[in-house]
């Protein structure tokens, strides 16, 4: 339930390999926009932090299918988009 009508600009903003995970440093495939700040998270920490965060997050911007694609080993965890 993400409403794209009333996120910022920044919200669909392209992660890049500058953009790091906040807890390993990692590339980061996911931003959690919160109403006091934001996260970058690697595909292993927003899978383990989304419990928490889905529900608090005012955008969640995931890009981690660019991981899973043409990895079929590998599930997607939680991904809706
Ligand atoms: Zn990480």
């Amino acid at each position: 339930m993400i409403d794209t009508t009333t996120a910022p600009a920044s919200a669909s903003t392209p992660l890049t390999a500058f953009d790091r995970c906040d807890a390993c440093g990692a590339q980061a495939y996911v931003r959690v926009e919160l109403a006091l700040g934001e996260f970058l998270f690697c595909g292993h920490h927003a899978a383990k932090h989304a419990e928490k965060l889905r529900p608090e997050a005012v955008h969640w911007h995931d890009e981690r299918s660019k991981l899973y694609a043409g990895d079929a080993r590998t599930a997607p965890v939680g991904a809706d988009s």
